[in-house]
């Protein structure tokens, strides 16, 4: 798991350059300037609030658990709190308030007027039945339903959650407090429960469409000013928008698989997804997989990738079987990395040959990994600017739940598309022109963001 220590350190590390930069909040000059930096660190770096408990449940066979859940509230200075909830059994305190300060980032990032936040629910979820999951969800909303709310703290899903938890947890919280609006209190619902179009897949085309836009719109509308600006990072952008490129995703849920769909109907330079992987392989095609048979498979099935070659064949699917970690080192152009965080790491970046990283998980490359990666020219699009899709689409669907009015699905993508686009044309002139990596650009953005509203509301004295 990337650390908090380390997420911490990149915001402090933005802002010691900052710091010497005079044009960024003149006014504060001297002391005054080193105290204000000294409380923005302390603000950004550490959570408002900690809660957590244990949700006591009886099983079907009579057996009653007790298992740790979480609701951290990083940073509220742009909105009330917002992130998804984790369900998985690596789920930590550390990680939740990782998690959380990333989504304080990636919010302010992407103007999206919400905080930081971000819960978690120590089980594996295939573990359990459909009536345990539901008690489970039931007892985590009664437990914080103090501190959640349309207007406080607005969960979502993440790894291992989905519509239906999003739907039982706003029923539960709508039988809580009676009277009051309850739409806006979940994200990621099911859409005849007031989800949004496209919010299931909004991730995954975020995703994808940040690496179309820098790769292919971006260079070649700034072909000019690209061919003159020698950057190591301009010249892996120059060189990839000139040919077809051969793309890996790591994972097939629901940012995965949509990542790869895109990938694979992307018409620009005939690009080719050659591999995709899951917890338990990775399918190599070195003339192109077929996506959408894969896709079909998957929504079919149990939710897994075909392991075997009578799968493959069942299913005219022409690809070869390999190990489920294979994906991370094979030789491509461009590797997405949709799973799980720590993906690529001390012990194996030296074997990564993609030259450039879509994070759709959230920190699947550790701080070591990142450093020897970006000295190296390799391009990574971070999780806080590439995997914002589905934060952006929630804080449509809550908008939408508001006002009782619902966009189109080609609405909600359209508005995607600009507020992400938006984002990335304040960002790629300055990451091209100078040696810092991507990562640090976002940080620094986002911080920038969060530290003159801060300044300004007197919160730095
Ligand atoms: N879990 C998603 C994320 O990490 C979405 C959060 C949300 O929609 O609030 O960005």
């Amino acid at each position: 798991m990337l650390s908090s220590k380390s997420t911490g350190s990149i915001v402090e590390s933005s802002l010691d350059a900052l710091l010497s930069d005079d044009s960024f909040l003149p006014e504060l000059q001297g002391q005054i300037r080193k105290q204000a930096f000294t409380s923005l660190v302390s603000i950004l770096s550490t959570p408002n609030h900690i809660h957590k408990s244990f949700l006591r449940i009886s099983l079907e066979n009579g057996k009653v658990i007790r298992i740790p859940a979480f609701r951290v509230q990083h940073n509220d200075t742009l909105g009330p709190y917002k992130g998804g909830i984790r369900f998985h059994e690596s789920v930590n305190e550390d990680e939740v308030i990782n998690l959380a300060s990333l989504m304080t980032l990636k919010n302010a990032l992407h103007e999206v007027p919400f905080g930081g936040g971000k819960g978690g629910i120590v089980i594996n979820p295939r573990e359990f039945s459909i009536k345990e999951l539901h008690a489970i969800c039931v007892k985590y909303v009664h437990y914080f339903s103090d501190v959640i709310g349309p207007d406080k703290d607005i969960p979502a899903p993440d790894m291992g959650s989905g519509d239906r938890e999003m739907d039982w947890m706003m029923a539960e919280y709508k039988s809580i407090h009676p009277g009051q609006t309850y739409r806006g209190s979940f994200t990621g619902k099911s859409i005849v429960n007031g989800g949004s179009l496209g919010r299931r897949e909004a991730t995954g085309k975020g995703v994808y469409f940040t690496f179309r836009y820098m790769l292919h719109d971006f260079v070649q509308e700034q072909k000019k000013w690209f061919t003159t600006n020698k950057s190591v990072f301009a010249e892996t952008a120059l060189e990839y928008a000139e040919r077809p490129l051969t793309v890996a995703v790591q994972g097939f849920g629901n940012v995965g698989s949509v990542a790869a769909l895109e990938a694979f109907k992307c018409d620009f330079l005939q690009n080719k997804v050659v591999a995709v992987s899951d917890r338990n392989v990775t399918l190599y095609n070195s003339d192109g997989l077929d996506i959408p048979a894969l896709v079909t498979y998957v929504t079919e099935g149990n939710g897994d990738l075909p392991t075997t070659k009578e799968q493959l064949e069942q299913n005219d699917i022409k690809a070869d079987i390999h190990g489920r970690d294979d994906i991370l080192t094979l030789d491509v152009d461009a590797l997405f990395l949709a799973a799980l965080e720590d993906q690529i790491h001390k012990n194996n970046v030296d074997d990564v040959k993609a030259r450039i990283i879509i994070e759709g998980a959230n920190s699947p490359v550790t701080g070591e990994a990142d450093e020897v990666l970006s000295d190296k020219g390799v391009i990574i699009i971070p999780d806080i600017l590439a995997n914002a899709g589905g934060v952006i689409v929630s804080y449509f669907e809550w908008l939408q739940g508001r006002e009782t009015q619902f966009y189109t699905e080609e609405q909600v993508y359209k508005l995607l598309y600009d507020k992400m686009k938006n984002t990335m044309d304040t960002i790629l002139p300055q990451f091209f022109g100078d040696p810092f990596p991507l990562r640090q650009n976002c940080y620094i953005q986002a911080v920038m963001k969060l530290s003159t509203i801060l300044y300004r509301q007197g919160k730095l004295y």
